[in-house]
């Protein structure tokens, strides 16, 4: 890094002395200014310096900067949820009775819930779809977000799980935003379809049983608006889908849904990493 810095001060001031230079090869003083010595270099060669040079100093400045999405330890994840999280209180205590069942692992992350909650708000949002609402967080979410006139249709078929998310809804003053259809997914977007609600949502949430993804994101696709959006969750499944090991039924229809919107012209997408994978598919 030193010698990089050192070539460069001596060719700049080349430069600055004589133009035609450049043409001409280089005599560049390197070593560790202690012994000296001197090397001849190319155009091309300097050329090469000052594109290291240029790395190096923006390695120093940020050794950070970001060309790929980070990793997240435990520290930083604690440390993005000190710094970002505003979750209001009714959503931290679903989210601490919901901690305590097997299915834990069914809700979405906090930082996601609030993304979507950015997101009806940046969309105005006023009709809105969940599929899959489990112990009703996002529902919730995104019922809070949206405005006083503002509806979520919202898809499960468990009533023990709906349960909890309705006292939930009700607690919070939600309940009457929230239409909860207790039918399987399927059945409640094609009576949505034929009551010719097609191109009538804003947002739509994708979250519900894996193998039916790409079912759902068809009939998704049919509700959604010409500039609304479908977010799809779990899209990255914990690392599996990159695991050429793993190939059960969930898995692989993920990874169909997946390489089939990296090529969807009906769409405009992008994936991100946050909790288990979000997609974002807004329809062109
Ligand atoms: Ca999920």
């Amino acid at each position: 890094m030193a010698i990089a810095k050192k070539y460069l001060t001596q060719i700049k001031v080349a430069k600055n002395t004589n133009s035609t230079y450049f043409h001409r090869p280089f005599m560049v003083e390197t070593g560790d200014g202690f012994a000296p010595s001197c090397i001849y270099l190319d155009c091309v060669s300097v050329k090469l310096l000052f594109r290291l040079d240029f790395y190096m100093n923006n390695r120093r400045r940020s050794p950070f900067m970001a060309t790929k999405t980070l990793g997240l330890d435990e520290r930083l994840y604690q440390y993005l949820l000190s710094v970002s999280l505003r979750e209001p209180e009714i959503l931290t205590q679903l989210r601490q009775e919901t901690a305590r069942l097997p299915a834990a692992n069914m809700q979405i992350a906090p930082e996601q819930g609030q993304f979507l909650a950015l997101l009806v708000k940046l969309l105005k949002a006023k009709k809105t779809l969940d599929i899959g609402v489990f112990t009703g967080y996002s529902s919730l979410v995104v019922a809070l977000a949206l405005p006083s006139d503002g509806k979520v249709i919202a898809c499960d078929v468990s009533e023990e799980y709906t349960s909890i998310a309705r006292r939930y809804w009700q607690q919070a003053g939600v309940i009457d935003k929230i239409d909860l259809r207790i039918a399987p997914a399927l059945v409640t977007l094609e009576q949505l379809l034929a009551a010719k609600e097609a191109g009538t949502f804003d947002f739509i949430f994708i979250d519900a049983d894996k193998s039916n993804y790409d079912n759902y994101y068809e009939l998704a696709l049919q509700l959604v608006r010409p500039g609304g959006l479908i977010a799809i969750d779990n899209v990255l499944w914990s690392g599996q889908v990159a695991d050429p090991q793993v190939q059960d039924n969930r898995t692989n229809a993920i990874r169909a849904l997946n390489e089939k919107l990296h090529q969807d012209q009906r769409v405009t997408i992008s994936m991100l990493a946050i909790a288990d994978g979000l997609t974002l598919a807004m329809k062109n």
